[in-house]
C-alpha cells in the first residue's frame, strides 16, 4: 500500500492536509486559497483538485476553509462534513455537494475508511478523523481544547499522528496577545499547548508524528520539539517518535512511504 501525506500548510493563517493512500486522494481542510492547494498539488506531482476523492473539513474556522468556496466551485469535489458545520459553511461557500458524517459513524471514501471523533473546540461541531485502510492507521487531531480518554483509545496504534501542538504555555502567559485571547487559547474550547501535545504522544505512542498549527508567536519548531521531546521523555521511558515539524510559514515536508 503506497502512502503520501503533505501539510499543505499548517498555522491559525490556514490548514489544509494532502493524504493519498493507493488511488485514493483527499483534502482534510481547504483553509489556503484555491491557487495555493492547485500550486501544492503540482509541486507534490499529483493531479489537479477535480481528481481528488474528497475533500473533509473538520470545523468551520476561516482558517480551515478559506479556500473552499473556490475549490468547490471549480473542481466540484464532493465534502464530507457534518450537518452542523454544513449550516455554518453554507452561507460562506453556496452549495456544497456533500455527504453529512456523524461523530461515532464510520463511513467509507473510495477504499478509505473514516472514523470522527468529537473534541472540544469552540467551532459547532468540530471533529477529528482516525483514517485506515487495511493495516494502515492516520490519526489526524487538529484544533482541540483538550485531550481525554476518548480520544487516548481511539488514537492508539497509529502509523502516523498529524497534531496541532499550538503555543509553547510559556510563551503565550508572558506574550503580548490580550487576556481574553489568551484565556479562549487556553480554555479547554481554545487550543493544545506543546505540553498537551507530548502528553497525547505519550499515551499513544504513534510511530510517526507531524506537528502542525504550531502559532507564529507563542511557538517555534525548535521550542516544540524542545518541550515535546523532554516531556515525552520524561514520561515515557524508551518510546522514542519520530517528530516531523510543520513551519507556521511554509509547506511540511513530503511524508511518504509503502506498507505491507
Ligand atoms: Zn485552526
Ligand atoms: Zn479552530
Amino acid at each position: 500500500m503506497r502512502f503520501k501525506l503533505c501539510v499543505l500548510a499548517g498555522s491559525s493563517k490556514g490548514n489544509s492536509i494532502f493524504l493519498r493512500i493507493d488511488d485514493d486522494r483527499f483534502l482534510i481542510d481547504a483553509g489556503i486559497s484555491n491557487r495555493k492547494i492547485e500550486k501544492a498539488l503540482k509541486e507534490l506531482k499529483e493531479p489537479d483538485p477535480s481528481e481528488l476523492t474528497g475533500i473533509l473539513i473538520t470545523h468551520e474556522h476561516l482558517d480551515h476553509i478559506k479556500g473552499l468556496k473556490t475549490l468547490i466551485k471549480k473542481y466540484q469535489v464532493k465534502c464530507w462534513v457534518t450537518y452542523e458545520t454544513y449550516l455554518k459553511l453554507r452561507p460562506k461557500t453556496g452549495p456544497i455537494d456533500t455527504e453529512f458524517i456523524e461523530v461515532a459513524e464510520p463511513f467509507s471514501i473510495g477504499m478509505v475508511e473514516f472514523l470522527p471523533y468529537e473534541i472540544p473546540h469552540d467551532a459547532v461541531d468540530p471533529v477529528a478523523y482516525v483514517i485506515t485502510k487495511d493495516n494502515l492507521r492516520i490519526g489526524i487531531l487538529l484544533d482541540c481544547g483538550k485531550t481525554s480518554a476518548y480520544l487516548f483509545d481511539g488514537f492508539r496504534n497509529l502509523d502516523v499522528l498529524i497534531i496541532e501542538a499550538n503555543h509553547s504555555f510559556d510563551q503565550l502567559l508572558s506574550s503580548s496577545y490580550p487576556t481574553a485571547l489568551k484565556q479562549r487559547i487556553l480554555s479547554s474550547e481554545g487550543h493544545l499547548s506543546n505540553w498537551h501535545t507530548a502528553e497525547f504522544v505519550n499515551e499513544v505512542k504513534p510511530k510517526l508524528v507531524v506537528i502542525t498549527h504550531i502559532s507564529e508567536n507563542n511557538n517555534t519548531p525548535e521550542i516544540v520539539l524542545s518541550e515535546i521531546e523532554e516531556r515525552v521523555d520524561f514520561l515515557g521511558g524508551n518510546y522514542k517518535p519520530f517528530f516531523v515539524v510543520v513551519p507556521s510559514k511554509e509547506k511540511g515536508a513530503v511524508i511518504s512511504f509503502n506498507k505491507k
